[in-house]
């Protein structure tokens, strides 16, 4: 079994939970990711990132904690998962992802007023708003901007009922990753822009 059959198959065992544990949103986690896929898509973002917000809570599905009183890591376990079969643009922007919410929480005023309360009690699990030292390194870290924008994303993707492409629609581009086709362009099958 390769890396995308296993992540078809993580997607398979753990999409239908809702997301986000017991503080949960209103809608599965295969729902939550291939949203925020789409968000990426509509956004013309390159093929890595469009993986990238794919697979970003991907390590929800490993070894989940179970326990919402901590901090769970989960971008931490899914960016060990990605990190032998995919590159720096996709790993990197998921492994980043929480700490893009602690950077747009200290300092884009009307942030905190946008997020689910699943993501405002997790962000105190993560360490709350970034000091302006942290900002400063968080910015100068490779893929930083990625991760801001896949976060915005994340964060809009909690829509119920939206209507998304399927799981099987993104698989072909997570395939690009190992037979060396994954471009630096816009998603040029933009399916995603019909539904
Ligand atoms: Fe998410």
């Amino acid at each position: 079994m390769d890396a995308i059959d296993q992540i078809e198959q993580l997607f398979e065992r753990h999409g239908s939970q809702l997301y986000e544990g017991q503080l949960r949103e209103s809608v599965s986690a295969l729902e939550h990711s291939l949203q925020t896929a789409q968000l990426a898509e509509w956004a013309q973002a390159d093929h890595a990132l469009v993986a990238a917000a794919l697979l970003h809570d991907i390590g929800h599905f490993i070894d989940p904690v179970g326990d919402d009183q901590v901090d769970d890591e989960h971008e931490r376990r899914a960016a060990a998962l990605l990190a032998s079969s995919f590159p720096p643009a996709v790993v990197e922007p998921v492994r980043l992802h929480v700490q893009a919410k602690r950077y747009l929480v200290a300092t884009d005023a009307k942030y905190l007023a946008g997020l689910s309360s699943a993501s405002v009690h997790s962000l105190a699990l993560q360490g709350g708003p970034m000091s302006a030292d942290e900002c400063r390194r968080f910015e100068a870290t490779p893929y930083a901007e990625d991760a801001v924008l896949l976060r915005r994303w994340d964060d809009s993707a909690k829509a119920p009922g939206r209507k998304t492409p399927s799981l099987a629609y993104y698989l072909p581009l997570l395939r690009e990753f190992h037979t060396g086709a994954a471009l630096k362009a816009p998603r040029t099958v933009v399916g995603s822009l019909d539904v």
